[in-house]
């Protein structure tokens, strides 16, 4: 986005003035190569090999075999009465599984959690778990979750998706999902644009190792920002509870995936799309010129319309500023820091 654009918006402040290097030769020390839409890409192309194929394979697999068996066991009720808690716990078992597989094919061991890594995104887990749970649970009577009724109840809009079917389940998930993720693009756009919305959302980008468990690594003020947009939409939408846990298998299992320190490789076609984990991996790069792309976390298609696709395949160093760990005070409190303290760290 250019600083006309920017003041279109009427936001201040943009992170060109941070100072963040924007090298000339990408992590593999190759040219960088301007297309005519300014989006950058160092033409790192895949060699579909055998293995590229399989690597290929398990994030649309596994994502869209979670959607259709959440689907699946809502319509026919599979697990009885306590069938949304079986629903919900197919959309949670992504992070486990994803755990165990880094530990067998880690894309750098460098990245490899120690214990006490670990347990500080248990907290961050367990922290987006308190703020998530209740907004997209049943299992949770609280004031968040009537407030979410009451607002879908009282939606201006005259549409409702309440399928009773799977493919209904799942076509309107989709809709859902792609409408809402063009407000998300442009949210996440403006807070790497803005130093005023950075500070909500650099928790996040300051992690230096990937993982499935860091996903959650979102700042309470961005939770309430940016993280309810989806809900909202949903709520918007009239979307019934039924759509809320099949969007939420879809969220976990591509959100943990695009996290996970895993060699994956974009599928062609599918990553027109839904957004993968190389290509997420390019937004969590130290690099500033990759990480200000692929801002979609679910759904990559808005970044190919406007123009800020980043194709790289090669990803340096994750972090960002420093590129160093931040102590979890500094990940806390970084959202109250002044603007120096927060450009330094
Ligand atoms: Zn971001
Ligand atoms: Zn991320």
């Amino acid at each position: 986005m250019t600083d006309q654009s920017i003041s279109t918006l009427g936001i201040g402040n943009p992170l060109d003035l941070m100072d963040r290097p924007s090298p000339e030769t990408g992590p593999s020390g190759k040219p960088i190569v301007r297309t005519e839409q300014g989006v950058i890409t160092e033409g790192s192309k895949v060699t579909w090999d055998r293995k590229a194929i399989f690597w290929s394979l398990p994030q649309p697999l596994l994502v869209a075999g979670s959607v259709l068996l959440a689907a699946a066991m809502v319509i026919n009720e599979w697990g009885g009465e306590y069938y949304r808690v079986w629903t919900l716990l197919v959309a949670v078992s992504s992070t486990p599984v994803l755990l165990i597989a880094e530990r067998f094919w880690a894309k750098k061991k460098s990245w490899l959690l120690k214990p006490d890594e670990m347990a500080e995104d248990v907290f961050w887990m367990a922290s987006g778990g308190l703020l998530w749970a209740p907004i997209i649970s049943d299992l949770y009577r609280t004031p968040v979750s009537e407030g979410f009724r009451a607002l879908r109840d009282m939606s201006p809009l005259q549409i409702e998706f309440q399928p009773t079917t799977v493919l209904g389940l799942i076509g309107a998930m989709l809709i859902i999902r792609f409408t809402s993720s063009f407000f998300y693009y442009w949210l996440h756009r403006i807070q790497h644009e803005s130093l005023f919305w950075w500070r909500m959302h650099a928790t996040h980008h300051h992690l230096t190792k990937m993982s499935a468990m860091r996903g959650n690594r979102t700042h309470p003020f961005e939770y309430l920002a940016l993280g309810l947009g989806t809900p909202i939409a949903l709520a918007l939408m009239g979307a019934s509870d039924d759509v809320f846990i099949v969007s939420a298998a879809f969220g976990m299992w591509n959100g943990k995936f695009n996290h996970a320190n895993l060699p994956m490789v974009s599928m062609p076609v599918w990553d027109w799309f839904f957004a993968t984990a190389q290509q997420h991996h390019c937004h969590h790069a130290l690099e500033r010129r990759q990480a200000d792309s692929n801002y979609g976390c679910d759904i990559i298609f808005w970044d190919r319309v406007f123009g800020t696709y980043c194709g790289d395949a090669e990803v340096g160093p994750a972090g960002a500023g420093k590129g160093v760990r931040l102590s979890i005070k500094d990940q806390l409190m970084l959202a109250l820091y002044s603007d120096e303290r927060l450009k330094s760290l």
